[in-house]
Order: C-alpha cells, then sequence, then structure tokens
C-alpha cells in the first residue's frame, strides 16, 4: 500500500516533489495516525528555498505540525486507541536517558530528531509516530486548527515561559508569521501593552490580522518609523520585552535597538547568514538576550487548554486548506506571504 508525501530530495532550491511512499507499520509504542491537517511552517519554506541552517535527512517526507485521527496502534500502546483526535509534537526521536530527557527538556537532546528534517513528517495520509508525542485535541476544536498547536507552543514558550512580561509592560514583536501573531496574544493575555508588531509592506494583511489578535501598533518596516513610535512609548526609553521572531538575522539589530535598558530580548526563529552588527549594546543597556527553542509536554497541554477555553482563536488567522496535490501552491504562497498559513489535508476535510 503506498501514499502521497510531499518529499525534499535535494539541498537545492526548490528540490522537493510529489512521490509515492509505502504506508507504514505501527511498531511496539506507536501509532499509526491518519493525518487529518499539516501545517506548512516557515522552517519547510526555508528548506524548500533551501537556505535552513540545520541538518535534514534526506530524502524525507516534510511537515512537522500536524493533527490526526488514531488509524491503528502497536503492540504496548494502551492510553490511546483508534479513533482518538490527536495532535503529534515534532521530537520524533530522543533519546529518553540523557539529563535533558530526564529533566523533562528533551528538545535539548543531542539525539533528538524532528519530524519533517531527520525523520519523515506529517506532508502525507498516514505517519508513524511514538505514544509520547501525542496529545489529546479538545472535542471542540476542529482539527485543522488543532495543526497550529505547534506554532502555538513556540509562541507560549516565548511569551510566557521564557518572556518576563508582566501587567503594563510594554511588548514588541518584530515579524508578523504564525508564530508571531500568535505571540501578540499570548503578550495580551499576559497584560502587556502597547503591543507594537512589525512586518514588510507586502505582509499588510497579516498586520491587519495583527491588529485583530491584540496589537495596538503595527508597522510597517518598509514605510514606517519604527524608532519613532518607540519614541513616543511609555517614557521614551525603549520596549520592555522584545520578542524576535522574524526568521532574519538584522532583526535582531532593531531588537537591540529598540529594547530598553535592563529589557529582555527573546529570539525564537533563526536564519541563514553572518550577524554584521556590533553586541556591545546589549553590555551597555544591560539587556538579557534569550534563545528559545521548540516546546516541551507540558506547553502543549497549555496550550491545548487555551485553545479549548476560547483564549486563543486560531481561526482569526484563517488557515487555507489544500489537498496534498496542491502543496506547492500552499508553499509559493507562504514564500510570498500571501497567506498568513497553508495547511494539507491530505486525506480531506476530517472532523
Ligand atoms: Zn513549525
Ligand atoms: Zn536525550
Amino acid at each position: 500500500m503506498s501514499q502521497p508525501a510531499v518529499v525534499q530530495y535535494a539541498l537545492k532550491e526548490r528540490s522537493v516533489e510529489l512521490r509515492e511512499i509505502p504506508i507504514p507499520q505501527p511498531s511496539r509504542g506507536n501509532v499509526l495516525l491518519k493525518i487529518a491537517a499539516a501545517g506548512i511552517c516557515g522552517t519547510d519554506v526555508h528548506q524548500y528555498l533551501n537556505e535552513h541552517s540545520w541538518p535534514v535527512n534526506l530524502p524525507v517526507v516534510m511537515g512537522h505540525e500536524f493533527s490526526g485521527i488514531v488509524h491503528e496502534v502497536g503492540e504496548g500502546v494502551r492510553s490511546f486507541a483508534p479513533g482518538d483526535r490527536v495532535v503529534c509534537e515534532t521530537a520524533a526521536v530522543i533519546c529518553g536517558d540523557c539529563y535533558y530527557c530526564r529533566t523533562g527538556r528533551y528538545h535539548f537532546c543531542e539525539h533528538r530528531k524532528g519530524f519533517g528534517q531527520l525523520q519523515d513528517g506529517g506532508f502525507t495520509q498516514y505517519v508513524q509516530v511514538p505514544v509520547r508525542c501525542l496529545h489529546r485535541v479538545p472535542k471542540n476544536l476542529p482539527l485543522h486548527l488543532a495543526a497550529l498547536t505547534e506554532p502555538s507552543c513556540v509562541a507560549y514558550h516565548a511569551t510566557a515561559v521564557a518572556g518576563e512580561i508582566k501587567p503594563g509592560m510594554s511588548v514588541a514583536v518584530l515579524g508578523c508569521g504564525t508564530v508571531g501573531l500568535i505571540c501578540v496574544r499570548m503578550a495580551k493575555m499576559q497584560g502587556g501593552g502597547p503591543i507594537v508588531l512589525t512586518g514588510l509592506a507586502r505582509d499588510k494583511n497579516r498586520l491587519q490580522v495583527g491588529k485583530q489578535m491584540g496589537a495596538t501598533h503595527i508597522v510597517d518596516m518598509d514605510h514606517d518609523d519604527l524608532f519613532g513610535l518607540v519614541r513616543q512609548i511609555h517614557d521614551g526609553h525603549g520596549i520592555d520585552v522584545v520578542i524576535d521572531v522574524s526568521g532574519r538575522n538584522r532583526t535582531l539589530k532593531d531588537a537591540i535597538d529598540i529594547v530598553r535598558p535592563a529589557g529582555q530580548i527573546i529570539r525564537a526563529g533563526w536564519g541563514p547568514g553572518a550577524y554584521n552588527f556590533s553586541l556591545d549594546p546589549l553590555v551597555h543597556k544591560g539587556v538579557r538576550l534569550q534563545g528559545v527553542f521548540s516546546h516541551n509536554w507540558e506547553m502543549w497541554e497549555r496550550v491545548l487548554r487555551l485553545l479549548d477555553a476560547g483564549k486563543l482563536d486560531l481561526s482569526l488567522l484563517s488557515p487555507e486548506c489544500l489537498p496534498i496535490e496542491r502543496w506547492q501552491e500552499g508553499f509559493e504562497a507562504m514564500c510570498e506571504s500571501r497567506l498568513i498559513k497553508a495547511v494539507l489535508e491530505p486525506n480531506g476535510r476530517m472532523k
């Protein structure tokens, strides 16, 4: 039995194609997941354009943001059964035995293999996943929105775990992709304000959605004056917490320039190329720069609670759902920022 899959096959620009691959049998401790929806992430686009800075095991089925229904369970699986609606974490493989695995911070495991990069991911109809990666989807949350739990967890990690946003603090979110937009919502929930959101001229639509998510000021970096705006906020000394989720290196320079003395910068994205600017202002301003990578089990559970309670409404992002045959359309639209989020539904719409 075979199935279509979006496969990256070379380290060259646009070396991705639809291929037929076998449907796996779930081995011990694993389930076979029937994919309902799989989000196309900025990192998928980086791989598609061959501008990523992380290792990829070729050929690989792409996609790490997916929801689905348990189709079949392997030996020894007790906590999930066929028919369960679930979302899946990104760490397909971890050692389970190192310092970080044993302390619940398995995203730092040196043996970690992520779906869609080092292990076959979710841009296909059926994927085998370990039970430890699964979370139950609240019954009123549609599966195509549940697929966006992963970027929500990155945003939660950046704002609510690493970020020290307190009520009344000013916040700037640099970058208005899915993670950036969700960061805005999280910052608002934490009582942050004003909340500044930046993007480029082509991001007009995303910036407008940012307003609905809670941004008080939106800045088109191609035309507007971010620094002039920041001088008008509170006492004019800068932003308390700057969250950089642009995936571009030069944005860190903006973050350093607008953060207030003794403020905090959270950087939750990365990009290729060198950082050609001085980090001295970090010292001079006594600023904390904190990297944020991935997420863990507890963050997933908390985000799912927020989604269940309707406190985080992902329908505002209006994800564009496409059948797997139209994968390329989705990738190209994400490359050009024409969509906030494209989601593949390889088995059609599932409830
Ligand atoms: Zn992602
Ligand atoms: Zn480990």
